[in-house]
């Protein structure tokens, strides 16, 4: 069956990443529509809204879509869209895989893991946040439902599953959260006992910061909740070099929105030397998303091999190449 995915062309390097992207997914040969929507400053300029409703429909009609990064106007009124498609479609995994590649300045070789972070609950949910008259206290309400930790931890299982993982780390601070962290961990618990054929352990979250810097290749998938995730996903892009190769895939019980975590990168926009490894590896989560396991990893493996190669790298990188060379060097090699 043909699959149609939602295509958002986005903001500054949007573009330009996104068509290298679709030309290498196109040497794939899977058969994929694309469906192209606008959001963000294009969608606004041309259409007067961030999110336009025709955008929205189609991402709810094709349960997933390819995302560039946006521009949000900076301005009173505007609201982050990514945050809003976050509640529109339910997407409550953000999933941040950290793989280390070859010809990068990171401090790290061995380091292939995946960090699962609930998305709705915890320190994020916006309630209850006070700062007393006196300007002395603040407080503020974390949430954590046994239906929401329930949810995260077995995509985490099923992911491991479904994408060959043997292990899954719960990250936690049970021993001081005790209701929020407590609850969490319980839930994690019982789940993975339904999955005898992946190991699993716990660990609470100082000494993952700790054992991550020392030794991060223990680590295969790690699931945690809203707040450690977060910080979490950004110290495993670090370790890795940085935002500039780190996707992110956001998923939902509507929809799954698959992404590069950096930004639009205003200052090299039209200019060809973006570097389009980040949103390609969103496509890599893409595909297995979408159950295309075989084709997920020879997309990576390509992306790998022309980096070992030193073949048409962006100045990012350290080359010379521009995002439509490196691209084409990236395609011939998953075309096999
Ligand atoms: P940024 O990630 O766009 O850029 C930071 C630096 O990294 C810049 O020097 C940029 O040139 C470089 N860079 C980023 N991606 C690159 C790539 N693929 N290849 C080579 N170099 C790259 O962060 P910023 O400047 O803080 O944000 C710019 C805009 O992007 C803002 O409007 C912000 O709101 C938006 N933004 C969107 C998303 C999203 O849609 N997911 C995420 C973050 C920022």
């Amino acid at each position: 069956m043909t699959q149609t995915i939602a295509v958002i062309r986005g903001d500054g390097i949007g573009p330009e990443i996104m068509d290298a992207t679709l030309q290498v997914l196109d040497a794939l040969k899977l058969g994929l529509q694309y469906d192209f929507v606008e959001a963000g400053l294009a969608a606004y300029e041309k259409q007067g809204e961030l999110l336009p409703a025709a955008t929205l429909e189609a991402i709810h009609r094709h349960r997933v879509a390819l995302k560039s990064p946006l521009t949000t106007p900076v301005g009173e009124g505007f609201s982050s869209i990514n945050v809003e498609l976050r509640k529109r479609f339910d997407l409550y995994a953000n999933v941040r895989p950290a793989i280390s590649f070859p010809n990068t300045k990171s401090r790290y070789e061995n380091i292939d893991l995946i960090t699962v972070r609930e998305n709705t609950e915890g320190a994020y949910i916006g309630e209850g946040q006070n700062l007393t008259a006196d300007g002395e206290t603040a407080t503020l309400t974390q949430k954590v439902t046994r239906r929401g930790s329930e949810r995260i931890v077995r995509y985490a299982f099923d992911l491991a599953r479904r994408v060959g993982r043997k292990k899954v780390t719960v990250v936690h601070k049970a021993n001081i959260l005790k209701s929020t962290s407590g609850l969490f961990l319980k839930v994690a618990r019982q789940v993975a006992a339904e999955y005898p054929d992946i190991q699993c352990n716990e660990m609470i979250v100082d000494n993952t910061c700790m054992q991550l810097v020392m030794k991060p290749e223990q680590f295969d998938v790690i699931v945690t909740t809203n707040l450690f995730g977060d910080i979490i996903s950004d110290l495993c892009a670090g370790l890795v070099g940085g935002l500039g190769l780190a996707p992110g895939a956001n998923i939902g019980t509507e929809a799954a929105i698959f992404e590069a975590v950096h930004g639009s990168a205003p200052d090299i926009a039209g200019k060809g030397i973006a570097n389009p490894v980040a949103l390609l590896l969103g496509a890599v989560q893409m595909l297995e998303h979408l159950g295309k396991v075989e084709e997920a990893g020879r997309l990576r493996k390509a992306i790998v091999d022309t980096m070992q190669a030193k073949d048409n790298l962006t100045p990012d990188l350290g080359g010379t190449g521009t995002t439509q060379s490196f691209a084409q060097a990236i395609a011939a090699r998953a075309a096999g």
